[in-house]
């Protein structure tokens, strides 16, 4: 926990404590006042009764014992209410403690994966522009540089700019994909596909990679952009993830009261281990960072696997490595 927080449950703690107290106070404070006016006019009406029975001095030893008596009620009386209050201080302190604590945690947690995020990012963001930095710097300190070599060094730190680009295209994706943004209608399932399958052909020809849609005649509710976003993504995935002259495939069909969207490749697959992991943010399997490797971020599956949230679906995966992957996202429809 750190020191705002620590401060904050402290703070929240006394304010629940005094209003326990308060109202241990207000009980005890009624309690006594009763007790107290009852006691008293208990020891009168007996005193009273007294008077005419009893002669004058056993009556007045009598008065003295009843109001003796009296006091040590009335002691007693303070003494219990005191304890009480005690006790409830102690066990009303750890009471609103834990409450505190309870109250906290949801915010506390909320502002450290904000952290983490905002921590990631910015290391993310860091070794593109180191690449630049130190590309500029040496082509500075050259006095004799040629124009090709110029030329190089710009095109160089074009392809950083494309990446850094790339990459806070899908910081934006993921920090602004959320339920206001959505603009949810009935959309027609063949649409979405043809239209990320339109997006992804490019890559798939430039890799010689034979790219098959099969929809059957389907609707789902959601927002159209984010939709043809999430099966863009896995199509991407599967392009990229998959040698020349590989298969992917994309399918739409109903299974019960989902419609499942699938993208299938015969590519590298993924190891068990890695697995449980790909939709973490920045996330990649070793293997996919190794130097002839896809390019990316780790940023695709999150975004996904965020845009599937928003739409009350999940995506499953099922892979092997060196068999292929598929991926299929269970939408409600
Ligand atoms: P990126 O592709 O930018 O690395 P993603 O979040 O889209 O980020 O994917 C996370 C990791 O999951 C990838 O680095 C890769 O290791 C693995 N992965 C995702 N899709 C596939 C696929 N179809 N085949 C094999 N590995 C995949």
């Amino acid at each position: 926990m750190n020191d705002i927080f620590r401060s904050a449950a402290l703070k929240l703690t006394l304010w629940y404590l005094l209003i326990i107290m308060g109202l241990s106070f207000l009980f005890s404070g009624s309690l006594y006042r009763i007790s107290s006016e009852e006691l008293a006019r208990n020891t009168s009406r007996q005193i009273s009764y007294f008077n005419d029975e009893l002669a004058p001095g056993d009556f007045n030893a009598y008065r003295q014992l009843r109001q003796k008596q009296y006091n040590e009620s009335l002691d007693n009386l303070r003494g219990s209410l005191v304890l009480f209050n005690l006790l409830v201080l102690v066990g009303g302190g750890l009471v609103s403690y834990v409450l505190a604590r309870r109250t906290l945690r949801p915010i506390e947690e909320s502002l450290n994966a904000q952290k983490r995020f905002t921590g990631d990012a910015s290391h993310e963001l860091r070794t593109p522009l180191t690449a630049m930095q130190t590309e500029i710097e040496v082509a500075l300190r050259n006095p004799k540089l040629t124009r090709n070599e110029s030329i190089e060094l710009l095109k160089s730190n074009l392809e950083e700019v494309n990446k850094l680009k790339d990459l806070s295209e899908g910081l934006l994706s993921l920090a602004g994909n959320n339920e206001k943004n959505l603009d949810k209608d009935r959309l027609q399932v063949p649409e979405i596909l043809a239209q990320a399958v339109d997006r992804n052909l490019k890559n798939a020809e430039a890799k010689n990679i034979k790219l098959t849609s099969k929809a059957a005649s389907l609707n789902v509710h959601g927002d159209r952009a984010s939709l043809v976003q999430l099966v863009s993504i896995l199509l991407d995935n599967a392009i990229k993830y998959t040698p020349r002259g590989g298969q992917v495939e994309v399918t739409a069909e109903r299974r019960d009261k989902h419609v499942q969207l699938r993208v299938k490749d015969n590519g590298q697959g993924i190891t068990a281990e890695d697995l449980p992991r790909i939709f973490d943010r920045f996330y990649r399997a070793d293997s996919s960072r190794s130097k002839e490797a896809a390019e990316g971020y780790g940023l695709g599956l999150a975004i996904a696997k965020k845009i599937a949230d928003l739409h009350g679906a999940y995506i499953e995966v099922k892979s092997a490595p060196k068999k292929g992957s598929t991926f299929t996202v269970h939408m409600p429809s």
